[in-house]
């Protein structure tokens, strides 16, 4: 039998895992029946949990839950990001030799201190088993997906960490080119080699980062033109935009020090997630409940659309100053784009549809 080739997108959210079979690409579920697999890792008494199940215990497992950890790879410990990440997550960041991170978590009773590339092994495993339990055969060749903007440090922690998974990671892909390949395979109808090529923006926003690449394609080939780069700008920016304002509001009202509470910024921070997506389907105004929030107390509160866009202003000006850098770089006018192909979820932010057309 061929060797199957497979593809991991692993995102500092959420984690993909694709097969080409039958002449197609597949993206294949796991064990939930979801094609869709976060990228979380908890650490328990008796075992470790990762995907799905990791993510249940954020709350009830809140300092040995560890989400987030790509983006820490091959960065040092007191790089600003790195920083900015510690201060924002409920488990603990330490510094080790040279330099480097470490994340401390108790684990079958005892303090570990593991490594981002450990972590991402970890969830690499996972998505390894995925793989292969959709394949039912071993997998060990793979390709894997980085951000654009990822530095020589960043790439080979990811390939340190596959290779602590047991894989052999032929090649890392950047997002936005690893969307064009795709693109590429599935339009079957691109100019002649010979004809003027095609020209597709692909924007990929995620959790993280907001990645922008103009692509010129003809059959059989493709041609990155420029690329512009965000690595601090996805939906978690935009969680945070809410989740600022309900503190504001939580301390007027109920007299509550959430940011004094870690269990609460969690809690909080994921109402404040589902509330923005809920917001991208609706205009009306909607609601934030949560029971025993702190202190026994019940909250609630309400937000629009317009004002979460309101709210967002300088988020959604820094899409506006990336999308014209791309298209600067490519030197093309918005006119010269054939096409616009939207991946990642924060894509989904009507006003981030609005403002890249
Ligand atoms: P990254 O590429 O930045 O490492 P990722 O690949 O894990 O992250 P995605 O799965 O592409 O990220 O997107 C996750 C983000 O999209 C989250 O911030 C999530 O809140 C946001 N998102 C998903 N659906 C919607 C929606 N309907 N409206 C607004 N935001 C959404
Ligand atoms: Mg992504």
């Amino acid at each position: 039998m061929a060797v199957p080739v497979v593809g991991f997108d692993l995102g500092s959210q959420s984690c993909y895992v694709s097969v080409a079979r039958q002449g197609g690409i597949e993206t294949v579920a796991n064990e939930y029946s979801d094609r869709c697999t976060p990228t979380c890792v908890s650490f328990a008494e008796k075992s470790r949990y990762i995907g799905a199940s990791a993510k249940q215990q954020l709350i009830t497992n809140l300092k040995n839950t560890v989400t987030g950890f790509t983006l820490l790879l091959g960065k040092h410990f007191n790089d600003p990001s790195v920083q900015n990440v510690a201060k924002n997550v409920p488990y603990s960041i330490v510094e080790t030799e040279n330099n480097r991170i470490g994340i401390k978590v108790q684990y079958m009773n005892e303090a570990e201190v593991l490594s981002p590339e450990q972590l991402t092994a970890i969830q690499l495993t996972k998505l390894k088993e995925v793989a292969e339990d959709n394949l039912k055969c071993k997998v060990t060749d793979c390709v894997i997906n980085v951000p654009t903007h990822y530095t020589d440090s960043e790439r080979r922690a990811m390939l340190d960490a596959a290779q602590i998974a047991g894989l052999n990671c032929t090649r890392l892909l950047n997002d936005t080119t690893a969307a064009g390949i795709t693109y590429g395979i599935y339009n079957k109808e691109l100019p002649k080699p010979e004809e003027k090529p095609k020209v597709v923006v692909i924007v990929d926003m995620g959790y993280s980062n907001l990645q922008v690449s103009i692509i010129g394609f003809n059959a059989g080939k493709m041609r990155v033109l420029a690329t512009a780069c965000e690595p601090n700008l996805g939906g978690v920016h935009f969680d945070k935009v809410i989740f600022n304002h309900m503190v504001k509001e939580f301390g007027e009202k109920y007299k509550l020090d959430v940011l004094s509470n870690k269990k609460a910024i969690v809690r909080l921070m994921q109402e404040c997630e589902k509330l923005k997506k809920l917001m991208s389907a609706n205009t009306a105004e909607l609601p934030l409940n949560i029971e025993c929030f702190m202190e026994d107390k019940d909250v609630s509160a309400r937000m629009n659309r317009v004002t979460f866009e309101e709210l967002s202003g300088d988020l959604l000006d820094r899409v506006q100053v990336i999308m014209k850098q791309a298209l600067t770089e490519a030197k093309l006018k918005a006119e010269e784009i054939d096409n616009v192909e939207l991946i990642g979820g924060s894509t989904r932010i009507p006003a981030i549809k609005q403002i890249i057309q």
